[in-house]
């Protein structure tokens, strides 16, 4: 049994401390807010994020995956919103496959409250964590004005893109790289029913792509929807931004214009969008991820990447499942081969879902309302419909699967050389269910 220090109590931090409190761990988790179960931390940055394939993969691992489905909305298609408030859907699978919506709030509050059911983990708020001496495992505290130092045999930086632990090992042998986005973010809710029931298709997630701006809402289980605008930062010649889109009128006259559904369903949407906070987007790269076989990143602390996969939880609960395979391989005492193992087989796939993550933000903002990606879509489906053993999208071998991100990747762009030839064929928008195609396709392969 090991003693263990979790810096950081969020979605990945929650997680790892049930995976390492199940396997006899003492395990404590020092986080740097309040408790969100008793303090509202989440107001107005309550994004919903989709719980998918290797996020349920790792919490059935865990045990905990009925805890979190109670609180999800399954999500089975895109619904884009064109400009004339008209609807397209698009399956995400042939096979009605779905991913999860569930509020980011109500998930790490869950999540909370399952890992303190265990008797070995120890849950510290208000505790934010200062220095880590990387050698001895010890970390620094600051709580209540006073310094709270606290030894262990491990201990993990589940405390986000702004890692104070990888500012610690940053003074040391180590690469780092953090590219902010053009783009911003701002919440938007979208009220559900008094009934209960929603004014769009729940099971859908809602897209309003504009190329360089896109609205997308999730559902809630109230049957209100969470919507995120991103916009650029600063306009463009092509794009509104942030800066522009300010004070009551404009902000009225943006939301006519771009998304004329959206105020009959938001009467306070103006409202909302002058009050709301408006956050960056931040894609860290980082190596090491672990040093001296005893202090290791995890989740967004070793791979904050932009949202538009919505896979970076899933990724940091990937990365508590691979560790804790790890460990029944290596054994629960010999954390230095474990945490050597652990970074060297994520990080290329951390990398991975990084360069992935960027390009679905070009695919959602604006490749969505596209013809011809939607004719892609159709020939894709159909070809993984008749062999399903050949060719598996790239969309469902990240979210449906759990083939290393990095093959993903490289399967993916096999696929895109593919079907430039494919969509190069003359007549294809007529003939794209003919044989002649299939045999194409199966001819690239
Ligand atoms: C708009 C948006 C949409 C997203 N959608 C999705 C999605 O659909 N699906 C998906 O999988 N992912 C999504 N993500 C990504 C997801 O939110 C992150 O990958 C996830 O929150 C990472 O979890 P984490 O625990 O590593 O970091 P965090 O959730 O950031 O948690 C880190 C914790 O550490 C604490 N902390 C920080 N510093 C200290 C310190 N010095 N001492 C102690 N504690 C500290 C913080 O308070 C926080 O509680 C989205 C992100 C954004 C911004």
């Amino acid at each position: 049994m090991s003693k263990i220090t979790i810096v950081g109590g969020g979605l990945v931090g929650s997680l790892l401390a049930i995976f390492l409190a199940r396997r006899g761990h003492a395990v404590r988790v020092f986080e740097r807010r309040p408790d969100p179960r008793r303090t509202d931390v989440y107001a107005g940055r309550s994004i919903n994020l989709v719980v998918s394939h290797r996020g349920w993969t790792a919490l059935r691992a865990a045990g905990v995956e009925d805890a979190v489905k109670a609180i999800t909305v399954p999500v089975h298609a895109r619904m884009t919103h064109d400009r004339e408030g008209r609807l397209n859907r698009v399956p995400y699978s042939i096979d009605n496959r779905a991913i999860w919506s569930v509020s980011r709030g109500e998930l790490n509050r869950r999540l909370l409250s399952e890992a303190e059911k265990l008797p070995n983990v120890r849950l510290f708020f208000d505790h934010r964590c200062m220095d880590v001496d990387l050698e001895h495992a010890e970390c620094v505290f600051e709580h209540a004005g006073a310094q709270v130092r606290e030894t262990a045999d491990v201990v993990f930086g589940a405390d986000g893109a702004f890692s104070a632990v990888r500012g610690r090992m940053m003074l040391g042998r180590f690469t780092y790289g953090q590219e902010y986005i053009e783009h911003d973010y701002k919440e938007v809710a979208f009220p559900g029913h008094p009934d209960g029931t929603s004014s769009m298709d729940p099971h859908c997630l809602h897209i309003w792509p504009r190329r360089w701006f896109m609205l997308m809402g999730l559902a809630n289980l109230d049957g209100g929807f969470t919507g995120t605008l991103f916009m650029p930062h600063r306009a463009t010649a092509q794009s509104p931004g942030f800066d522009t889109v300010q004070g009551e009128a404009e902000v009225r006259r943006f939301f006519r214009e771009q998304f004329p559904d959206v105020e009959p369903l938001v009467p306070d949407v103006v409202e909302q969008y002058l009050r709301n906070p408006q956050s960056s987007l931040v894609i860290i790269r980082c190596e090491p991820w672990q040093v001296n076989g005893r202090v290791a990143l995890i989740g967004d602390a070793a791979h904050a990447i932009v949202p538009f996969y919505g896979e970076g939880m899933n990724a940091g609960y990937e990365d508590c499942k691979v560790l804790n395979d790890l460990l029944n391989t290596h054994g629960d005492d010999n954390w230095p081969a474990v945490l050597h193992r652990y970074a060297a087989m994520r990080k290329p796939n951390g990398d991975a879902i990084a360069d992935l993550s960027l390009r679905n933000f070009v695919e959602m903002r604006d490749l969505v309302a596209d013809p011809r990606f939607l004719l892609r879509k159709r020939i894709e489906g159909r070809i993984q419909a008749r062999h399903p053993d050949k060719w598996l999208p790239l969309y469902s071998q990240v979210k449906f699967s759990d083939i290393p991100y990095a093959d993903a990747w490289r399967e993916g762009l096999r696929h895109d050389r593919i079907m430039e030839e494919v969509l190069a064929m003359p007549g294809i928008e007529t003939k794209w269910e003919s044989e002649e195609v299939e045999r194409k396709v199966l001819g690239l392969l």
